[in-house]
């Protein structure tokens, strides 16, 4: 029974010895140049210690990263120069890869690192003036510009929007370009010499881009107005319009309904 026992045993702890040589084995193996690209640094095109990612997806070793700040003062990814926000951390998921697939240089760069006095200057350094920066001018100004922008935006698609849709606004006050077939209608007939030239059911779908565009001929077509002299009365009167962009109030009543809308 005992020498049984022991016969087994002996075969658990062989093969468990065979088990760690073929891991020793297969993780030396691995201790290759094929997982560089994805594990590797950048700036020193070794496997990154204290691997630490960017927002932009690349990864550097602490140190060189912390250098490279040092060096250019400036918070961007050294390989694609995208610049990143706040304090970048070292990336756990890629340390642990890392330390299966390349024990050894991991082992003696951790060591390496952990032995230089002047790289845990650099580090310390990179970490105190990291928290500390403010955003830089640039930043700033580019964030204030966006404000405006959006500002200007939404002003102007309130604008739009008011003038098409709302009706609170005598036409006085409304800019030619978004008057309604029924401003231009009120506008012809506030010139009053109109009224026995154009005929109702022909302004109808007359706004007032159309009727900035008109001409003698199309006067003809649209209103009907084949008299030269109204030709040119109706003429000038949509030039004026053109010029001030909006109809001057020019009764009593237009005076007091813009002062209201404005006021
Ligand atoms: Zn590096
Ligand atoms: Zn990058």
């Amino acid at each position: 029974m005992d020498g049984e026992d022991l016969a087994n045993n002996d075969r658990e702890e062989i093969t468990h010895e065979e088990k760690e040589i073929a891991h020793e084995e297969f993780l030396e193996q691995n201790d290759s140049d094929e997982f560089l690209d994805e594990f590797g640094c950048s700036v020193c095109l070794l496997v990154a210690v204290q691997p630490t990612s960017l927002t932009c997806g690349h990864t550097f070793c602490r140190i060189c990263l912390a250098k490279w700040y040092l060096t250019s003062k400036k918070k961007q990814c050294p390989l694609c120069g995208q610049a990143y926000q706040g304090h970048p951390q070292i990336n756990i998921h890629i340390k642990n890869m890392s330390a299966r697939l390349y024990p050894k240089q991991m082992k003696e760069r951790e060591k390496l690192l952990e032995l230089s006095l002047e790289d845990k200057t650099i580090l310390q350094r990179f970490d105190k003036e990291i928290l500390n920066k403010r955003p830089d001018r640039k930043t700033v100004g580019a964030f204030c510009l966006g404000i405006t922008l959006t500002l200007l935006v939404f002003t102007s698609a309130y604008l739009t929007w008011f003038w098409q849709f709302s009706d609170i606004h005598s036409f006085t006050a409304k800019p030619v370009q978004f008057w309604k077939p029924s401003d231009v209608k009120d506008w012809l007939d506030d010139l009053s010499w109109t009224t026995e030239y154009i005929h109702n059911d022909i302004q109808n779908n007359i706004d007032g881009n159309i009727l900035l565009a008109m001409d003698e001929l199309s006067l003809l077509q649209h209103f009907n107005v084949s008299e030269p002299l109204y030709q040119k009365a109706l003429l000038s009167a949509i030039s004026k319009l053109k010029e001030q962009g909006v109809k001057m109030p020019s009764t009593l009543w237009e005076y007091t309904a813009d002062d209201m809308n404005t006021s």
